[in-house]
């Protein structure tokens, strides 16, 4: 169901100026589709007809008919007869009583209510192709000729402006484009989306859930996303250990205090889950205590009311009385701990570089930690793995000084781009947000010289990396310039993976130091980083990404041997149980199945590889390879092979 949301509002004539070729296009097709609809349903009534991003819509009220996707090919047949009578779009205007009484008389009565939503002044104008008129404001193209390629998409039910106290209507989405070739594409592209949404391959390939009872926006990762997880986490430890990181935990929760020297208290209270409050032994006696004193003065207070007229003195004294008892349950509330589950990892990094004395020898210290959060996302908002709730965030903290900030960054960059060789991620963008001067000290955190400094070496670095990014001006965060990471999947959809800032406030309000060499107090600067995101996101482009066919070294399910009979058991399990001893993930398909029913089950299962084994093999010490989606890889001798997995998977070979 539509929700209110999705009523468009009405565009001044300016913007309908500025529509575009392909929304003129696209709207005259609206039109081209009610003629055609109005031609098989003559009592349709009918309300708007706007185009949209991915093509046009038009609403109609037809209480004889329920369209369904089977009407389609006959609304499309009749399209194409109008389309071919090349018919012009006629601009007219009416007065409005001239445009209401037409409206009357054919029993349009949406349209009869949408005059009223035209401003006072301006035109009242019509656009009629053959026998179809519109209340318009136009653009179209020049004819119904114009209209190439086009193509339904689906049925909808909408309320009557997005209201659901109005009628409900039929919203009969389409799209149209220049020419054949274009639509074909964007179907294709379209087709190629739904195949590859990361809810369908999940659940196919079993890799998340969600249950009503743990929570929405919870993911359940099944054994075959905890693998995903498990190598993605392997990937980032080694690749941060080699970096010189080093590894912290910390625990899933913290007191309020925490959050109100981050900052993030208040102002990022929306987005936080609601505190859990803790009374802990003390606090329950002191509770006790002042209950027991505010029952008392209650009815001491009650007590004093004079049961005659009520005097000046006793309605002040009341008033006293009431302000006090006020002050008691303001006490009371006040013992106990209120506790947030952490929607960032941050703060708890910078308490622990806080917890011991340090000295510039000890910066660049680099903290890491695939740390877990929770952010309340509106129920509306989740969406599969992409909007979640509870996340496991890629996340490393560098504090640094301002000579070693560059590097530093540097090195941050690189290991972006380490990753996006290892996931074939051949189009990517940086957004580099910097700051406004003339905000200072208020959108952006007042340190003019810091500012100017690290947006210079951030540029400096993005050039000499040959990086593709865009800058944007006054998008930085309050605390320092960042980048946001754009990249696109295979198939072309693009996400918004990571975050990569610099912080130079944060430090401050921790009051983190660290002696200098000669023996000064300075504040670091901060690098907050996750080139991989959170797993949720990474995971859900990843899956999109490959279609669910991962690279072996990711794969849930690497390898499968299938022994062709009984008298091969014994020589599978035994390569099972030797890929096994080198971590390979092997198993061994011991069904009575047909053979081609198990290579089947295996493909779809999205297996990599497949070892068959028959008598043959066996007596040679070799196996039949066959890769998954590439069919057979011939024969090979089972040391070689195996020597080839272990290598394919230690490469992380695409
Ligand atoms: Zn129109
Ligand atoms: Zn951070």
């Amino acid at each position: 169901m539509e929700g209110p949301k999705n009523e468009p509002e009405r565009k001044p004539l300016a913007d309908r100026d500025r529509m575009s070729d392909l929304q003129r296009l696209r709207h005259s097709c609206a039109h081209v589709m009610a003629t055609a609809v109005l031609r098989l349903w003559p009592d349709a009534k009918l309300d708007i007809g706007p185009p949209t991003d991915e093509g046009f819509y038009y609403d109609f009220d037809l209480a004889s008919h329920r369209f369904s996707p089977d009407d389609f090919p006959k609304i499309e047949e009749e399209m194409k007869k109008v389309v071919k009578d090349n018919q012009v779009f006629e601009k007219s205007i009416k007065t409005r009583e001239e445009a209401r009484k037409f409206f009357e008389e054919r029993g349009q009565r949406f349209k009869v209510e949408r005059l009223a939503d035209i401003p006072e002044g301006e035109p009242i104008s019509f656009y009629q192709n053959g026998e179809f008129i519109d209340l318009c404001a136009g653009p179209h193209v020049m004819r119904t000729g114009n209209v190439k390629a086009f193509k339904l998409l689906r049925v909808a039910a909408a309320y009557y402006r997005g209201n659901e106290k109005n009628p409900q209507l039929q919203r009969l989405y389409g799209t149209a484009f220049p020419n054949k070739t274009e639509l074909e594409t964007w179907l294709n592209a379209q087709e190629e989306a739904r195949k590859r949404d990361h809810r369908k391959i999940g659940k196919q390939m079993e890799l998340f859930t969600f249950d009503d009872d743990v929570g929405p926006g919870l993911p359940l990762w099944l054994p075959n996303g905890a693998v995903l997880i498990e190598e993605l986490e392997k990937l980032a430890k080694e690749t941060e250990f080699a970096a010189g990181y080093v590894r912290v935990r910390t625990p899933h929760l913290a007191k309020e205090s925490l959050y109100k020297l981050s900052g993030h208290l208040p102002y990022y209270a929306e987005s936080m889950f609601p505190p859990m409050e803790l009374l802990e032994e003390e606090d329950r006696k002191k509770r006790m205590e002042l209950e027991a004193k505010l029952v008392s003065r209650r009815s001491q207070i009650l007590g004093s009311i004079p049961e005659s007229e009520p005097t000046d003195q006793s309605l002040k004294d009341l008033r006293e009385g009431e302000q006090e008892l006020f002050a008691l349950m303001k006490q009371i509330r006040e013992h106990g701990t209120r506790y947030y589950l952490k929607a960032m990892n941050c703060p708890h990094h910078h308490k622990i570089f806080a917890a011991v004395p340090r000295s510039y020898r000890d910066l660049p210290l680099r903290l890491a930690e695939y740390g877990t959060c929770y952010r309340y996302e509106q129920s509306g908002e989740l969406m599969g793995l992409m909007r979640v709730r509870s996340m496991q965030m890629n996340d490393a903290h560098i504090y640094c000084s301002t000579e070693q900030f560059a590097a530093e960054f540097r090195a941050v960059n690189e290991m972006y781009l380490k990753y996006f060789k290892i996931f074939g991620l051949d189009k990517y963008q940086m957004r580099f947000s910097t700051h406004d001067p003339a905000k200072l000290g208020q959108k952006f955190v007042g340190e003019p010289e810091l500012w100017k400094k690290t947006e210079e070496m951030v540029r400096q670095v993005l050039k000499d990396s040959g990086i593709n990014y865009v800058e944007i001006a006054n998008e930085a965060a309050f605390y320092g310039p960042k980048i946001d990471v754009q990249v696109w999947s295979v198939a072309g959809r693009e996400f918004s993976i990571a975050t990569n800032q610099v912080d130079f406030a944060v430090p401050q309000r921790f009051g983190l130091v660290y002696k200098t060499r000669d023996n000064k107090e300075e504040t670091p600067l901060c690098i907050h980083r996750a080139p991989l995101g959170t797993h949720e996101r990474f995971i859900a482009f990843l899956i999109e990404h490959y279609a669910g066919n991962f690279p072996l070294w990711l794969a849930p399910r690497q390898v499968r041997v299938i022994p062709i009979g009984e008298p091969q058991f014994d020589y599978g399990q035994g390569l099972v149980t030797e890929l096994r001893s080198h971590g390979v993930r092997a198993e061994i398909d011991r069904s009575g199945d047909k053979l081609n029913a198990r290579i089947f089950k295996a493909e779809e299962q999205k297996v990599h590889t497949m070892l068959i084994v028959g008598q043959k093999e066996q007596d040679a010490g070799a196996v039949a390879v066959r890769v998954h989606g590439q069919g057979d890889r011939g024969v090979k001798p089972r040391a070689e092979l195996v020597a080839e997995l272990l290598q394919a998977i230690k490469e992380r070979q695409p």
